[in-house]
Order: C-alpha cells, then sequence, then structure tokens
C-alpha cells in the first residue's frame, strides 16, 4: 500500500447527530472533524480488523508501534507497514485506586505501557491491564490483547478491551 493511499475516516451523519463534529455557525455551514493522518489511520484501520500494526525502517532495522510516516531515530522515509502479534510484555504499569474524577475504587484501574512483541525495547502503548490480581502484575509479565467482537470494533485503541496476563 502507497503511504498516501490511506482513506480516513469519512465524516457520518450519526457523528454530526451525536455532536462529535464542530460545527462553525453563520454563512459557511461548515463541519470539521479531526484529522488522524496516514499513518494513525492505518494504525486505526488495523485495530477495526483485528490487528495491530507497526513500522520497520528498512534503513536502521526499527520496528516501532503505532505506525509513524518516518522514522524519527534517522528520519528515513524508507519505513514499511508491518502486522504485529497481540502479544507483549509489561515494561512499566500503576495502580489507580482513584478514576480521572477524583472517585473512589474498590478495584484499582491498571494502565500499563506494554512492549508489543517484534517491537524495539521501550517502544510500547499504553493500555489497560484486567484479569489479573493487582499484587500479581509485574514489569515483565507476558500479555495478550482482549479484543471486542469484530462488529463491535470502532477503528480505535479501544477496540482492545485490556490485555490479560498469558498463561504461564
Ligand atoms: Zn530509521
Amino acid at each position: 500500500m502507497n503511504r498516501y493511499d490511506f482513506r480516513g475516516t469519512t465524516v457520518s451523519e450519526r457523528d454530526v447527530s451525536l455532536g462529535k463534529i464542530l460545527s462553525v455557525p453563520g454563512e459557511t455551514g461548515a463541519k470539521y472533524a479531526w484529522d488522524t493522518g496516514a499513518a494513525i489511520g492505518r494504525y486505526l484501520e488495523g485495530l477495526k480488523a483485528g490487528k495491530i500494526l507497526g513500522i520497520r525502517c528498512r534503513d536502521c532495522d526499527r520496528t516501532v508501534v503505532p505506525p509513524r510516516a518516518f522514522c524519527e531515530k534517522c528520519f528515513g522515509e524508507a519505513v514499511e507497514t508491518v502486522q504485529l502479534p497481540d502479544t507483549g510484555t509489561v515494561n512499566t504499569f500503576s495502580l489507580c485506586y482513584v478514576t480521572w474524577d477524583v472517585q473512589r475504587l474498590q478495584h484499582p484501574m491498571i494502565p500499563a505501557v506494554v512492549d508489543i512483541d517484534g517491537t524495539n525495547p521501550r517502544a510500547g502503548i499504553l493500555h489497560l491491564l484486567d484479569r489479573v490480581h493487582p499484587d500479581e502484575v509485574r514489569i515483565g509479565m507476558r500479555v495478550q490483547a482482549v479484543w471486542k467482537a469484530p462488529d463491535q470494533r470502532e477503528g480505535a485503541i479501544t477496540d482492545i478491551m485490556y490485555f490479560r496476563p498469558l498463561p504461564t
């Protein structure tokens, strides 16, 4: 796929009716939506298909996720999209007993940076861990993505509901 082939996400009437589109009142009637760009657009389209996509730089053999339009290490454009497994290793995590709006939680949310298998070290993605007791979470723990059902996916990082521990 040419890196400029991604079509983007079309603004739908549903998005407008739900108020997800910023409308500018007045003469133009212009409507705007956030554009994901070619690289992240490809990533989101992959998530909708149940795939984690990254890029591999042919010049410095570096693989990262999510995709970038170019390699920010060597600034080369010789990047190719690669499909990665949905497994990885916990790089770091936190136990959060308070929500973003200061509500106390009985069971903590566990945000974590997961280094996806096949990527270079310290190039992980931030997501949530679940189906693990807080006392058992460890750096280095092997985990796998738990996906929404295909017909529930929207092309968003939340198409992965959480990562759960792999059996040891
Ligand atoms: Zn590079």
